[in-house]
């Protein structure tokens, strides 16, 4: 197909041949919604629901506190983080599914400033996501003297490099980024760190169930993401956590909780950790966020991160180009990587009114979402969207804009999450 040669019957025959279609059965999506944020939090799955009701009906109703034992609740998150390791290149006991991003990444960060006494800089990326560098910034209050470095925004490989030095213990990126959805390239950058004793603590919040991410063998020292987004945990779902295994036994996590304990059972006074990837559990399991995340990962493993991605990609490619197509002279300007393989499973446009836009596109079921100054984001699960969902929600950005929608009062009030 040449580009923009695309049509509505164009792309419902895509979806006929799409060897993927058959999973969006599993999503309990609303008829007439075309859902595209699911790079924020990943729609619901019958697999997700029967895994609750059956963890309250057969596991907490009867059997109560037994099922820790009985249905294996006190493993899930080792057996989850495994199942999700096997998503991002982990081979198993290296990633736990426990907290959240945020809280992982506090972990992470300080277990590696603890590796790296002597050096007192972080490295990280004015374009990372604020939550990232606010808790980066708050560790780095607790170790005296230590400080940040930020890349600027549209940095490249080479800038990254280009700023560490033997003084700098820790480089923190987020492999695809939330904005504009450009992927770092995750083994240059580790290893040029790596030859100069720098520690890398990658966040795969983007990545995780969309991007292949090969974390041992881009010898990744951390790695931490969202159980939510692309991995469809549903909202509160665990997230993980990655500790590559020379550094199990070495790195230390400093929220000491119980679980974390070498024999959390023995009830000892002091804190003695696990020598495994458990030390960095803290306290009890969700266990019913797990029950979600249970059905979701389940359908991952019927297909493979390989042939996501490239509908993925064949999604957003076609994405792209009508928008350019169609909307061209209306002011949307593309702001992420215009190479498939450049970019994780999201499109970014700037607009002048991506704030009103996006809202206008919400009150016409077409879901996508808004981060400030001005851009307008759109994730493309390759679970559940499908070539005919990309046609449709061009279709009505062309009506947003043709009409001027976007101008009325009710599009141009801030709610509290955008
Ligand atoms: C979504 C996202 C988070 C969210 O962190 P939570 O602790 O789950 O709220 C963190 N970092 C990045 C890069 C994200 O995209």
């Amino acid at each position: 197909m040449t580009r923009n040669a695309h049509t509505r019957e164009t792309c419902l025959e895509l979806d006929k041949a799409d060897p993927l279609a058959d999973f969006r059965q599993s999503f309990e999506l609303s008829d007439g919604l075309i859902y595209l944020d699911g790079n924020s939090l990943g729609a619901v799955s019958r697999e997700s629901k029967a895994s609750l009701i059956e963890t309250v009906e057969r596991q907490w109703q009867p059997d109560l506190i037994r099922s820790w034992n009985t249905a294996g609740w006190v493993d899930w998150p080792t057996v989850f983080g495994d199942r999700i390791g096997a998503l991002i290149g982990a081979a198993p006991g290296q990633t736990i599914a426990a907290d959240g991003t945020s809280i992982n990444l506090f972990k992470a960060v300080v277990a590696a400033l603890r590796m790296q006494s002597g050096r007192k800089v972080i490295v990280s990326s004015k374009d990372n996501f604020p939550s990232d560098l606010y808790i980066t910034e708050g560790a780095a209050d607790l170790f005296e003297g230590t400080e940040m470095r930020l890349l600027p925004a549209d940095a490249e490989e080479v800038d990254v490099i280009a700023l560490l030095d033997k003084d700098v213990a820790v480089l923190t990126l987020t492999h695809v980024n939330y904005k504009t959805a450009r992927i770092w390239d995750m083994k240059r950058i580790t290893n040029a760190a790596h030859a100069l004793g720098v520690l890398v603590i990658w966040d795969l919040a983007h990545s995780a169930g969309a991007v292949p991410v090969n974390l041992d063998e881009a010898g990744a020292d951390f790695a931490i993401g969202c159980g939510y987004k692309y991995l469809n945990g549903g909202p509160g779902a665990p997230g993980f956590i990655y500790v590559a295994k020379r550094h199990l036994g070495v790195a230390k996590n400093p929220l000491t909780g119980w679980l974390g304990h070498a024999s959390p059972f023995a009830f000892a006074e002091s804190y003695t950790p696990a020598a495994t990837i458990e030390s960095f559990i803290c306290g009890t399991p969700q266990i019913l966020s797990f029950a979600a995340m249970k059905g979701a990962l389940d359908i991952f493993e019927r297909t493979s991160i390989a042939a996501l991605y490239k509908k993925s990609q064949a999604l957003t490619d076609l994405f792209v180009d009508l928008v350019e197509a169609r909307c061209g002279d209306a002011g949307m300007v593309l702001i992420s990587p215009r190479e498939a393989g450049m970019r994780g499973s999201h499109i970014s446009f700037s607009h002048e009114k991506a704030f009103a836009l996006i809202q206008a596109l919400i009150a016409r079921d077409v879901v996508g979402d808004f981060r400030a100054p001005d851009v307008a984001r759109f994730g493309f699960a390759p679970l559940y969207n499908s070539y005919v969902d990309v046609w449709d929600a061009v279709q009505h950005l062309v009506e947003v804009l043709e009409n001027e929608e976007w101008k009325r009062p009710e599009f141009n009030t801030q709610k509290k999450v955008t």
